[in-house]
């Protein structure tokens, strides 16, 4: 497996493979990996010759009372893995390389990022669409691969890549979960052991609601009221937002149909947990 550092040597090797005639998969990531990264590149290698992963901790996405400094980094383990699966590249940048002196450009996909995480993350998706830009610039890509567990930034990328014409295909896979119904996450790491019954009330509640729904409710109050219900009756919880949207425009809607996404994010402990489900698709929980 190589590791490439620089953004020019990147681009130069990944317009060779481009000579070549081959076709390039890539999977943005900020490392600290499990299963679900695993999946979306076994998934990348399917569907392309070369597998590059990126694993850069993207400072522009987190606000300034956020996990930056603490978000978990291992860097040799995380090669080990990517090893595992037969990734081909790891596109490692460092922040100079990523944000030099002088740097003033993002991209601001305007509606789609305004509600559910945009409201508590202020500037979060600018973060995610300017590095997201970058590193398809960076590296190329036929295919980019994302989990849907972050729906409002796969929704995000999607909406950005079609506005402005890029040239790539983006794919989103569902959500990988531990055994326990638990949504898969570098963040995980931080949960005390006795905060994990709480945090798997957010996996139990999309159950839930997707039970109520299948029942024959298709009032989004009373299925959020009867979520939220459940999750404040655990311990440790705090919802930031509950809400049920598009899965296209991501606006509030008061009634479920098989295009509406419940999402969710709630603080247990001091870990800040996302999840959500699409009503009707399939869940392993
Ligand atoms: P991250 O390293 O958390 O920024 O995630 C990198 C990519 O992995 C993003 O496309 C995420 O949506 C995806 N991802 C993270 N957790 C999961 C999961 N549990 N299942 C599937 N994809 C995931």
């Amino acid at each position: 497996m190589k590791v490439i550092e620089s953004a020019k040597k990147m681009q130069s090797y990944s317009e060779s493979l481009r000579r070549q005639g081959k076709k390039i998969a890539f999977v943005p990531t900020m490392g600290y990996f499990h299963d679900g990264h695993l999946c979306l590149m076994k998934e990348a290698k399917k569907m392309a010759d070369c597998v590059v992963v990126s694993i850069y901790v993207n400072p522009t996405q987190f606000g300034p009372q956020e996990d930056l400094s603490q978000y978990p980094r291992d860097f040799d383990r995380d090669l080990r893995m990517a090893e595992s699966v037969n990734a081909d590249v790891i596109f490692y940048p460092s922040n100079k390389e990523m944000y030099p002196a002088g740097y003033q450009t993002y991209v601001d996909v305007e509606k789609v990022t305004q509600n559910l995480c945009g409201i508590s993350r202020p500037g979060h998706f600018r973060g995610v669409t300017t590095v997201c830009n970058k590193l398809f610039n960076i590296v190329k890509p036929h295919i980019a691969v994302f989990g849907k567990k972050d729906f409002q930034q796969f929704i995000s990328i999607k909406r950005m890549v079609d506005d402005l014409n890029m040239d790539l295909q983006i794919i989103g896979l569902p959500t990988v979960r531990e055994t326990d119904g638990l949504a898969m996450s570098s963040r995980n790491k931080y949960l005390q052991k006795n905060e994990r019954p709480s945090a798997l009330t957010l996996s139990k509640s999309l159950k839930l609601a997707q039970k109520l729904y299948s029942g024959g409710e298709k009032k989004s109050a009373v299925i959020i009221s009867k979520v939220e219900k459940l999750i404040k009756r655990a311990p440790y919880t705090k919802i930031d937002y509950i809400k049920i949207c598009s899965t296209k425009t991501l606006k509030d809607v008061n009634e479920v149909n098989g295009q509406s996404v419940i999402a969710m994010a709630v603080k247990v402990g001091t870990t800040r947990l996302i999840d959500n489900h699409v009503f009707g698709d399939k869940l392993n929980v």
